[in-house]
């Protein structure tokens, strides 16, 4: 298997060069050539996560036999579908260490980083969500140096200790700035120092391709017990999660429909009522690792739709504003006392949304507990935390406050 760009250089890639490089020489994102078809059926649970990501780690890669011991090391917690009602399901993306789906991703390409044993600096901005993730999946890896950048007052306490409380491989910067601040910061240093530097972004194919491996066990086990090809109703932001599992569907993996749950960023939901891609400021909403106003993932859907003209059917999205996010996280409380994050709350309130509800599984991306600021209120009753971010809270905070400006950046990456 090799990988292109999607601007259309026509070099090819190994998967291992993909991943080193994140973005392609050309400014694209690296897709692979084909989708190969995976002869699923006979495949138990552990044979279907390798022979997926071994799809696309060709014969002569480095990594050729390392799959298995990076995919057991990276997703060593469990990804359960559990059952809500008589016709829906929920896969639980967020028992990882920081309790959200990128666990599986940022672990996955920390470990293949590791296992290809080079020494490497990954260079991160981050308003939340990805910096935890990624500086959590790294901490295990010590040929790894990672250099994260948040703005100093945006994140929420929490979150800056996901950030800040790892070890000494990880140096945590907080900068006197903006978000935006830091993203302008990395993307100089970046031009700068390009051969030095990686990312970890999710835009990666090494975050891509090993969160198909959720959605093609869950297809197949749902298959099994149900006969039907199961509907997927994801919350989407950057489209990396909902390219995942498209991308699963058209190896032809059991995935039936697909329900594509946004907020109020609309850039996909009117995509599929116009026929037209329109990138858009992004607005803030309680579901706020989804306020994308500009997926970055949406260059590969369109690449893969004008490969495979089907790629795209049977889909739908919709828009779920913070008024039906709010409703929806009591409304499921009260009716199941279960407390659902508001990005999950995006699914569930499509599911209320579809006509004829066919057997779906909803994806739920995040654990409640890293949203309790919105969720006690709602619900009256405070979320206790998970045994992974009881961890994490216990830990002690190590960082730096920077000025927005290079060269204290440069000072600290020559160091
Ligand atoms: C990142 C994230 C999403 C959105 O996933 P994309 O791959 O960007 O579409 C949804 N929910 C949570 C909790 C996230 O962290």
């Amino acid at each position: 298997m090799k990988f292109v760009s999607t601007r259309g250089d026509k070099k090819e890639w190994t998967f291992s060069e993909a991943l080193e490089q994140g973005l392609a020489p050309d400014g694209g994102l690296f897709v692979p050539q084909a989708l190969p078809q995976i002869s699923w059926k006979d495949l138990n649970q552990d044979e279907m996560a390798t022979c997926l990501v071994n799809a696309f780690v060709g014969a002569e890669d480095p990594l050729k036999n390392k799959v298995d011991s990076i995919i057991e090391r990276a997703i060593n917690f469990p990804l359960p579908v559990t059952q809500v009602s008589d016709k829906l399901s929920l896969l639980e993306l967020y028992h990882g260490p920081t309790a959200a789906f990128k666990d599986v991703g940022a672990r996955f390409l920390a470990q293949a980083y590791g296992a290809l044993g080079r020494e490497q600096t990954i260079l991160v901005a981050t308003s939340g969500d990805t910096g935890g993730a990624v500086a959590s999946a790294c901490d295990e890896v010590k040929s790894l140096r990672v250099l994260i950048l948040f703005p100093e007052n945006g994140v929420s306490q929490r979150q800056r200790k996901q950030l800040t409380c790892w070890g000494k491989n990880i140096t945590s910067l907080a900068v006197k700035g903006s978000f935006d601040d830091c993203q302008k910061l990395v993307k100089e240093t970046f031009a700068q120092y390009a051969k030095k530097l990686t990312s970890a972004n999710s835009i990666n194919i090494g975050r891509l391709v090993p969160q198909m491996i959720y959605y093609a066990k869950s297809a197949k086990a749902y298959f099994e017990e149900h006969g039907v090809a199961p509907h997927f109703i994801i919350p989407s932001g950057n489209m990396g999660n909902a390219l995942a599992c498209l991308m699963v569907r058209a190896m032809g993996l059991p995935v039936g429909r697909l329900t594509l749950s946004c907020n109020a960023n609309r850039p996909v939901v009117d995509y599929f009522s116009s026929g037209k891609f329109t990138p858009r400021p992004s607005v803030k909403t309680l579901a706020n690792a989804m306020d994308v106003g500009n997926p970055s993932n949406w260059e590969r859907v369109a690449w893969f739709v004008e490969h495979s003209g089907s790629f795209l059917d049977d889909v739908e999205a919709f828009s779920i504003e913070d008024e039906e996010i709010k409703h929806t996280i009591k409304n499921v409380w009260a009716a199941q006392q279960r407390m659902i994050c508001p990005h999950t709350a995006t699914a569930f309130a499509s599911w209320e949304r579809l006509h004829k509800p066919a057997h779906a599984i909803a994806v739920a991306t995040a654990h409640p507990a890293k949203f309790d600021d919105i969720i006690n209120p709602l619900i009256g009753q405070k979320v206790t935390l998970p045994d992974s971010l009881q961890k994490i809270d216990d830990l002690q905070e190590n960082y730096e406050v920077i000025d927005a400006s290079l060269e204290k950046l440069f000072a600290i990456l020559q160091q």
